[in-house]
């Protein structure tokens, strides 16, 4: 399983490409404003995304849908993506490309047809095909924010955290969710708003208390930065995480 980092930004950073990834090319995580530039600068084919989530409706996670959603009108795409999202999400949808394209462009009727638009709620499994399925939990912040841990067959293949705090309730998930943990890593030492989870947060509160061989992938990024303490790493555009199955 390879997960292909499309930009490592957080809504406010020096200019990053906003936080996104692909899992094998077909589950696409976090739709932000800049995500068809993302896309094609990592030449990934859109006709073989099948899946989007999108963890919440800040901008940065979810206003690169209407352009997303356009391009695949234009394409002609064959068959039925399906998106998942917080509760809301078909009307929050529909709602940004009224917003962008107008409310009687024919895109609003090709979305009928061409997106299925799945509402989550925590602690859900959901069966994405070709063997894989999430399951989701919920993060610490200030609007509804799902994360999830990724199963292929045969067990957790890696956990995606996006936007929190350190909350206590993430730990089972950390520890239970795979060899590798793509997580927001926004926060940095001394801000007078903390709304994101710090490097210092991590090596203090997760580090310790889980097993050695499971790997963190800072994301969701103020600017780039390089390996952190221990078993941190940070991500950048264009980054392939090979997942051992
Ligand atoms: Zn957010």
């Amino acid at each position: 399983m390879r997960l292909t980092i499309l930009g490592n930004g957080g809504g406010i950073s020096d200019g990053l490409p906003y936080n996104s990834f692909l899992v094998d090319g077909r589950l696409l995580c976090e739709v932000p404003p800049d995500v068809m530039m993302s896309l094609f600068r990592e030449k990934m084919p859109l006709d073989a995304i099948r899946n989007i989530f999108i963890s919440h409706f800040h901008a940065d996670h979810c206003f690169g849908f209407p352009f997303l959603a356009l391009r695949l009108f234009y394409d002609g795409m064959a068959g039925v993506i399906t998106t998942f999202g917080p509760a809301g999400l078909e009307a929050r949808m529909l709602e940004l490309c009224a917003l962008a394209f107008g409310k009687d462009h024919p895109l609003r009727e090709w979305l009928g047809g061409a997106m299925r638009f799945i509402e989550i709620a925590p602690g859900t499994t959901l069966e994405l095909g070709d063997g894989i399925s999430i399951k989701t939990f919920t993060m610490a912040h200030p609007v509804e924010t799902i994360g999830f841990t990724l199963f292929g067959s045969g067990g957790p293949r890696f956990t995606y955290m996006p936007d929190t705090l350190w909350s206590e309730d993430l730990l089972p998930f950390i520890q239970s969710g795979g060899k590798a943990v793509l997580i927001d890593l926004n926060g940095e030492p001394g801000e007078a708003h903390r709304v994101h989870l710090s490097e210092a947060d991590l090596a203090l509160k997760a580090l310790p208390r889980c097993a050695e061989d499971i790997v963190f992938y800072g994301t969701h990024l103020k600017r780039n930065k390089t390996a952190g303490a221990g078993r941190i790493r940070y991500v950048r555009p264009g980054d392939r995480i090979e997942i051992a199955e």
